[in-house]
């Protein structure tokens, strides 16, 4: 029982951003805890990051939280998981039937290309965080979902972070800093482990 947010992403680097929406989600549907759930190998990114290290920095910027986790079971699983299985298999994971897949308004656009995305509307509520740069109106523009569809997601204001992780990549590249658009730790282990150091 219980009601449970859930974020995915790759989190190549988490950043700010992740954690702002989420917290905002933890508050305003009174959710008991936010699973992070770091991806396996994504088949639409060209290179990311070893499932390991990027489960640690997930678990670095989430563990001070008490009301935030981060999963291992898309990085356990080989290959890459569809977020409806995932939800499915948390949905029993935590005998629960209210889960709050968490998203950036920039997911919107592209929903309607996801494997089973009716089936994940009807198996979880959908959270799309505001996020500069990407406008909802355009986002449902481009969706193609029904208006029935587009009824199953509850849009979320957030305070806006123009962070993303491909812009924390560059910046580790160009050796600019990334002192607080990341947790202290994340930083710490990025540098430690020369993470981002080469081109994508
Ligand atoms: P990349 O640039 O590599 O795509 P990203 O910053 O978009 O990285 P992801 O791991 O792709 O991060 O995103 C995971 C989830 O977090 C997605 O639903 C995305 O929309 C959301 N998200 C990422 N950054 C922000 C942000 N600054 N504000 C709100 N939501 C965000
Ligand atoms: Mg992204």
């Amino acid at each position: 029982m219980g009601r449970y947010g859930v974020m995915g992403g790759t989190f190549d680097p988490i950043h700010l951003g992740h954690l702002v929406a989420a917290q905002a989600a933890l508050h305003e549907f009174e959710l008991d805890a936010v699973y992070f759930v770091p991806s396996g190998q994504p088949p639409h990114k060209r290179h990311v990051t070893d499932g390991e290290h990027r489960y640690v920095m997930t678990l670095l910027a989430t563990a001070a939280n008490p009301r935030f986790y981060t999963s291992r079971v898309e990085i356990d699983r080989v290959g890459y998981s569809y977020t409806y299985d995932t939800i499915l298999y948390l949905r029993q994971e935590f005998n629960s039937d209210e889960i709050y897949f968490i998203t950036g308004a920039d997911v919107i656009s592209h929903l309607h290309t996801w494997y089973r995305y009716r089936e994940l509307l009807q198996v979880c509520h959908f959270v799309a965080a505001t996020r500069p740069g990407f406008a909802f109106d355009d986002a449902l523009q481009s969706s193609s979902l029904t208006a029935a569809e587009v009824e199953r997601i509850s849009f979320l204001e957030v305070p806006s972070l123009a962070i993303s992780s491909t812009d924390i990549r560059q910046r580790v590249r160009d050796g600019r800093p990334i002192k607080y658009l990341v947790p202290s730790a994340v930083e710490n282990y990025i540098y430690k482990h020369a993470l981002y150091r080469s081109g994508e």
